[in-house]
């Protein structure tokens, strides 16, 4: 038994696993025996078992599979609570379709998950700073399909590099939800963007992004904090199993993609003064949450069960990467 010691996070960058439930639906096939656990002891170690070979993981946090879903915004609140003094944040979910990445990100009407939770917090937030700050709060909603930002609709949308010399993007035409509307939608759980309603959700990245805008009502300074919540794509290794033409191709899309924010987040941690932003849209168009001063989590979701043990060691792998 060997260990796989993962660096102790330190700066502003937290790995988080969350372990999937096994439930009814999963124990139809063969596989089904538990590889993956927790350590009741250790609340940052995952122990895996794969071809009689034991190994540990350390991340930052791990949820054991009956983890609720505020245990897990507990986690994340720290964050979403920083962009409301103007820090830009990023909150990923990574792993392969059907570990739990919509689960977490969304959750359902009775247990919503971390974007409903953060927008939740955010207005409650603001309601006790109202007396000192005045703030607006802002949400778009798009997908990276195949390389291209778009609506769910399909329509396309363009990413241009703003004119002011900020070295800031801005889309143009981006539709932004605002004020009262959103905060009542909230209010009564009705905020759902829908983001993993169509046919190739899990082949695209869903990205919902919260702005929050304050005023210091006593000496008018502002501030400009962004939180971008991201469902990625699929993780699994697709092209491995003979996918051909559509499908291969966005096979190739993602996988570079994900690569692309490895690289990426790889590079702010190895405080490199080169980071690699351009070779993909996701981390072109994150590029100004991603950076220096910025906060990110990523959530890593695993199954448990024996006949994913493949796609959880490469989870892990990335998840050390990116540590
Ligand atoms: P992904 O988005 O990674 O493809 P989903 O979030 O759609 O995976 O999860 C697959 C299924 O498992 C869904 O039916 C979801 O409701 C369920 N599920 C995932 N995580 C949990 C959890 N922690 N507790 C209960 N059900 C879960
Ligand atoms: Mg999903």
């Amino acid at each position: 038994k060997y260990h796989e010691q993962l660096v102790e996070l330190k700066g502003n960058i937290r790995v988080l696993c969350r372990v999937k439930p096994v439930l009814k639906e999963d124990q139809h096939e063969e596989g089904l025996a538990v590889v993956v656990t927790t350590d009741l002891n250790n609340e940052s170690a995952l122990n895996v078992v794969s071809k009689g070979k034991g190994r540990t993981f350390e991340l930052d946090k791990v949820f054991h599979p009956q983890a609720t879903q505020e245990e897990v915004f507990q986690e994340i609140e720290p964050l979403v609570t920083s962009c409301i003094d103007g820090y830009h944040v990023c909150i990923f979910a990574y792993g392969q379709t059907g570990s739990g990445k919509t689960y977490t990100m969304e959750g359902s009407v009775e247990n919503p998950g971390i974007n409903q939770r953060a927008l939740k917090h955010l207005f409650n937030e603001i309601e006790d700073r109202k007396d000192m700050w005045s703030y607006t709060v802002s949400v778009s909603s798009v997908e990276i399909y195949n390389e291209v930002l778009r609506y769910k609709d399909g329509e396309k949308l363009d990413i241009k590099m703003n004119p002011d010399g900020s070295g800031h993007l801005h889309v143009p035409g981006l539709r932004l939800y605002s004020n009262q509307s959103l905060e009542d939608k909230t209010r009564r759980n009705r905020i759902t963007f829908g983001t993993q309603m169509n046919q190739h959700s899990s082949r695209s990245h869903a990205l919902l992004t919260i702005t929050v805008l304050g005023v210091d009502l006593a000496s008018g300074s502002k501030t400009c904090g962004k939180l971008n919540l991201v469902d990625l794509a699929g993780s699994e290794r697709v092209w491995k199993s003979g996918a051909e033409g559509e499908r291969l191709k966005e096979a190739q899309n993602i996988n570079r993609s994900l690569l692309a924010l490895g690289d990426v987040i790889q590079a702010l941690r190895g405080r490199q003064t080169y980071i690699p932003f351009r070779n993909s849209k996701l981390t072109y168009l994150l590029q100004d949450s991603l950076g220096k001063g910025n906060k990110t989590a990523m959530v890593v979701q695993v199954s448990a069960l024996e006949r994913n043990v493949g796609e959880t060691l490469c989870s892990l792998k990335f998840a050390q990467r990116v540590c």
